[in-house]
């Protein structure tokens, strides 16, 4: 048999039930047909439609005896006859009877072999031929025509008998094709699993060393595209060997195993995390937008690692070694980059374990740094290492304080000082703004009541809010529970927006805003001039103050142009109805500029720097007694 498309060409797998509904209804239209020209005395065709009825009962039988294909064979034959007998019988080319043709060509080309197809169609034609050629040499019998009912009942029977065949046979081909999909799901189902089981550790169910190399070369790739980082982190257990000769491959499995689930649960979604061999992992960061994420990644490991872990009901401990590269600094190939995190790894090993090292070394010093200041200052919150210090807000008009802005310093025990500028954003990155935020905001607020109490004045407390902290969708009631607790009108209290919370200007924003305005809270915008230059937010978001930046009060008296801004900026403002106060003033020069100007505040050490509590009360009391005097 000649194969198409690669395929031989099998008749439709038809079962014998199918092949015998096919020959009763067959059969009965022959039966009928024969009862017919018994009872229109046409004895000629009524022997040639009995003739069939037998046949297909031979077919009938051949069938119940599994010989299903000779059935068919038959039951086609024997149609082919009876047909072609009762066109020359009847009313030759004009008979009802070609017309049964396609549907016996029909029924032969689903059920039976092609040559059978090809034959009988090649039969049924050279009957026509026939026909055509009787006919015109008037050999025919002339047969007066049938009356009119006969033809109708007969066609209808054809129609019907065609309709019934077609639907059985498109039933099966239906199913058929049913049963096909469901095949080739199934197919696609274990090609999947397979290709999963192929790329993934049968122990963990992590990537393997497989799929990790080809997520590596994805991630390269975006990495180039969007000018991200990407870093690999090469992790070996360092006494897994031990675990595992003392306890037994079991319980070293077992170890894996929780390493595994708990390095995937402290990671994020997006980073992968593959288990390449024994004790050896590897995970990936990609879309980095700085390498200080990396020491977040770290300080998550580190902390898997700190815990015991529970292996056949015994705490075990154990520790990790890391290596780490970071694309393109350190390469920009696959290979390159593994291969560099496993050398780095084996020198974290060499400089005594439990430890991480960079490919590149200058890379040690600031991540170290960084996981220092993060865990420090986990600890400087309950030790009581971080104060509040104010720095007094002065009205230039007249030289009075208005109040003070709150600004955090953190006195390091060994260390002494550390600038807000150096551990603020190692705050934001380990996610401990939150808790620093909330405290500072509490204790400014709880002083600025203090000095109401103290006879000080209506003194208003600025506080340093971090982008971070506005994401917050509860931002408002934090602030608002502060005041509550405090007892500080929601007047007194200004929150300070750098212009990088704004860029993200959603609706969202503008409605926490507007609820913290219903408390009666100021927002001013800090260091304003250095950031975004979109002006719109101004207005949505309802501002009060603006407090220019340090850089451009700097060389007011000396740079042309930052005059020219500083007078840009105040103009603007009073446009807009916003007030303006003037950071790092320094000297009774930019003070006379600022007036000029029309700059309403200002803040820097020409007054005083940030005093903690009690000299800022000192402060404002020497200048109350001032006033008095000189009044
Ligand atoms: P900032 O909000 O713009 O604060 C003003 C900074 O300028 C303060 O530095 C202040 O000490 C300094 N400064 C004030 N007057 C002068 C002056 O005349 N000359 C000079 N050279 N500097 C002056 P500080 O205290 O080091 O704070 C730095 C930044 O850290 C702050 O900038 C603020 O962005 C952030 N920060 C401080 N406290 C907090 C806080 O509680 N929360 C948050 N999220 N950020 C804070
Ligand atoms: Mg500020
Ligand atoms: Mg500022």
């Amino acid at each position: 048999m000649p194969a198409v498309g690669g395929t031989a060409w099998r008749p439709l797998p038809l079962d014998a039930v199918r092949v015998r509904q096919v020959a009763w209804v067959v059969l009965g239209v022959f039966a009928a047909l024969t009862v017919l020209n018994l009872f229109r005395e046409r004895w000629v065709s009524a022997v040639f439609d009995f003739g069939v009825v037998v046949l297909l009962g031979l077919a009938l039988w051949r069938n119940a005896r599994g010989q299903s294909t000779q059935a068919i064979q038959l039951m086609v034959v024997s149609l082919a006859l009876g047909l072609m007998a009762l066109m020359f019988a009847g009313q030759g080319l004009y008979d009802e009877a070609p017309m049964a043709y396609p549907t016996l060509v029909v029924l032969a080309a689903m059920l039976g072999a092609r040559r059978l197809t090809r034959m009988l169609v090649a039969v049924l034609l050279a009957s026509l031929m026939a026909m055509f050629l009787l006919d015109q040499a008037a050999l025919l019998p002339s047969i007066p025509d049938s009356p009119l009912w006969v033809r109708l009942a007969e066609m209808g029977l054809i129609l019907l008998v065609t309709w019934m065949l077609v639907q059985m046979i498109s039933d099966d081909l239906r199913q058929a094709i049913g049963q096909l999909e469901g095949e080739k799901l199934a197919l696609q189902q274990s090609q999947q699993e397979n290709e999963r089981l192929v790329q993934s550790d049968a122990l963990t169910g992590l990537p393997n060393r497989l799929l990790a190399r080809d997520r590596l070369e994805q991630l390269l790739v975006q990495g180039v595209d969007s000018d991200r980082f990407v870093a690999v982190i090469f992790l070996d257990i360092d006494n897994f060997k031990t675990v595992n000769d003392s306890l037994g491959h079991a319980a070293g499995d077992a170890l894996l195993l929780q390493v595994a689930v708990k390095l995937r649960a402290s990671l994020r979604d997006t980073d992968t995390v593959a288990r390449i061999s024994g004790d050896e992992f590897v995970i990936l960061l990609g879309n980095l937008k700085s390498e200080h994420a990396i020491a977040t990644v770290i300080a998550k490991i580190n902390r898997v690692f700190r815990e015991a872990f529970s292996v056949n009901g015994m705490d075990v401990l154990v520790t990790a070694s890391m290596g780490i590269t970071v694309s393109p600094r350190d390469g920009e190939d696959v290979d390159v980059l593994l291969k560099n995190a496993d050398l780095a790894m084996y020198e974290a090993k060499d400089s005594g374990r439990n430890t991480f090292r960079f490919f590149n070394a200058h890379m040690n010093d600031a991540v170290a740094e960084q996981l220092h200041l993060a865990s420090g200052l986990r600890t400087a919150l309950g030790n009581g290492e971080l104060r509040v210090h104010y720095q007094p807000q002065i009205d230039l008009a007249d030289g009075r304080i208005l109040g003070a802005e709150a600004l955090l310093r953190w006195l390091h025990p060994e260390r002494g000082y550390i600038p807000p500028a150096v551990f603020i954003p190692v705050a934001e990155r380990c996610g401990l703004i939150h808790e620093i935020g909330d405290w500072v905001l509490q204790q400014a607020c709880r002083d600025a009541q203090a000095w109401r109490a103290l006879g000080l004045g209506e003194l208003m407390v600025a506080v340093n809010v971090s982008p971070l902290q506005l994401r917050r969708d509860d931002f408002d009631v934090v602030v608002a529970d502060t005041l509550a607790a405090t007892g500080l009108p929601g007047a007194l209290l200004e929150l300070e927006l750098t212009e990088s919370s704004l860029v993200l200007d959603t609706r969202d924003l503008v409605e926490l805003l507007q609820r913290l305005r219903r408390h009666g809270v100021r927002i001013a915008i800090d260091d304003f001039g250095t950031g975004y230059s979109n002006l719109g937010y101004l207005r949505r978001l309802a501002v009060h103050r603006l407090k220019i930046d340090r850089s451009f009060v700097d060389k007011i008296c000396v740079d042309a142009s930052d005059e020219a801004l500083v007078r840009a900026i105040v103009e603007m403002a009073h446009c807009l109805n916003l007030s303006v106060i003037a950071e790092g003033v320094e000297n009774e020069a930019a003070l006379q500029r600022l007036r000029s100007l029309g700059c309403e505040g200002g803040q820097g050490y020409l007054w005083s720097q940030a005093l903690p509590l009690d000299g800022f009360v000192a402060l404002v009391r020497a200048q109350t007694k001032e006033v008095g005097t000189t009044s």
